[in-house]
């Protein structure tokens, strides 16, 4: 079966061998060195001045964040689960939330941004995700964070990078806090998450707040090449090597061209044969299909062509494919998705099969 969810995706084989070593102890200089290592890594990934890593999913990483850069008041973009979630953590903790709602399929306006700023100076804080993963959307991140910093620089600034960091090139210049995850594009076993923080990310946070997830006193350990509590070690043995194959053998620039390449292709072969893209302005990390047959087809997809494929959540449940990009990918594999989904149309006697979504994803992928 091939597995294209966005998130979990698969682990490459070189990283679950890695993970299949006896397991070593989390004080010794042997992990400690891992450790090390998996740290600069990470730092270099994310774009940012330091980088604390949780065992947690990534849930808990976004809870660290709107615990230590929350002081009173946040401002948040729910065009989504994932959006939803910051606000349902904040008023969990007793903050004051201020929502900017949006349609799933639509991507956060920085002028309404700036205007809910203006409107409230109490705001401390704004929380929003790079792609918010139940549309498959793509906000505009860089231009919202690059207007908040003109306006008032105090407000901290926080992006949800889950379904982001290795997927695509973000411009990391106005983030003070940077989360990812590592079932997504890491290509990891669910239990590990990160936050990457800017140089006023960490003034902000200062003391830190809260007890196991206080950036503070996690990020003072983890500089120290330790954490405050037992590490994943499995897990950070994974992401070191995870991370060495990112970074060092595929190289950045190649893994963004790649993922970029096969979420276009897949995009435009498949409103080709006549589907229809969910957001309207989609992530890299997913091509989302808008379709009222949508369960019909994942049945068809998983029982007669072995591929699993995401569908809809809450009010797009049964309405949506999900297919992933995240992660490396053979071209092979994403070029049997679109092939199989056009069988699928032909099964539910919706078009006549004649190979043209294979045929356009690859004019495009092998495109110059
Ligand atoms: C998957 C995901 C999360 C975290 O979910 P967990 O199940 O806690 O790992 C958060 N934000 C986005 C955008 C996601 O896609």
């Amino acid at each position: 079966m091939l597995l294209f969810t966005p998130g979990p995706t698969p682990v490459p084989e070189r990283v679950r061998i890695a993970m299949s070593a006896p397991t070593i102890h989390h004080r010794t200089a042997e992990f400690k060195k891992i450790f090390q290592e998996a740290r600069e890594l990470l730092i270099e990934l994310m774009k940012m001045e330091e980088a604390v890593m949780f065992a947690s999913t990534g849930t808990g990483a976004m809870e660290a964040t709107v615990l230590n850069f929350c002081k009173k008041k946040m401002l948040v973009v729910n065009a989504g689960k994932f959006g939803e979630r910051f606000s349902e953590i904040g008023r969990a903790f007793g903050k004051e939330v201020v929502e900017l709602k949006y349609d799933w399929d639509q991507p956060a306006k920085v002028t309404d941004v700036e205007e809910a700023l203006k409107k409230d100076p109490q705001i401390d804080s704004f929380f929003i995700q790079i792609c918010e993963s139940s549309g498959g959307l793509r906000h505009p991140v860089e231009e919202i964070s690059e207007r908040i910093k003109a306006l008032n620089p105090s407000v901290a600034v926080v992006a949800d990078g889950i379904t982001a960091v290795g997927v695509e090139e973000i411009d990391t210049s106005n983030l003070d806090a940077l989360i990812a995850g590592s079932q997504k594009a890491l290509m990891l076993p669910p239990g590990l998450s990160m936050v990457g923080l800017s140089s006023y990310g960490i003034e902000r946070v200062g003391e830190g707040r809260g007890f196991y997830f206080n950036l503070a006193k996690e990020l003072k350990k983890q500089k120290e090449g330790t954490t405050a509590f037992t590490a994943a070690t499995t897990l950070i043995i994974g992401l070191k090597e995870i991370l060495e194959i990112l970074i060092k053998d595929v190289g950045l620039d190649e893994l963004f061209d790649k993922t970029d390449r096969r979420a276009t292709a897949t995009r435009v072969s498949l409103e080709a044969i006549g589907l229809q893209l969910f957001p309207k302005k989609p992530a890299n990390a997913m091509t989302a299909i808008y379709d009222e047959e949508a369960e019909k087809i994942r049945k068809i997809l998983k029982e007669k062509y072995n591929v699993y494929v995401a569908g809809g959540q809450e009010k797009l449940k049964g309405k949506l494919l999900r297919i992933n990009h995240m992660g490396l990918i053979d071209v092979d594999q994403a070029c049997w998705v679109v092939n199989a989904i056009e069988l699928a149309l032909e099964d539910l006697g919706r078009r006549e099969y004649n190979g043209l979504a294979v045929k356009v994803f690859n004019q495009l992928y092998f495109e110059e």
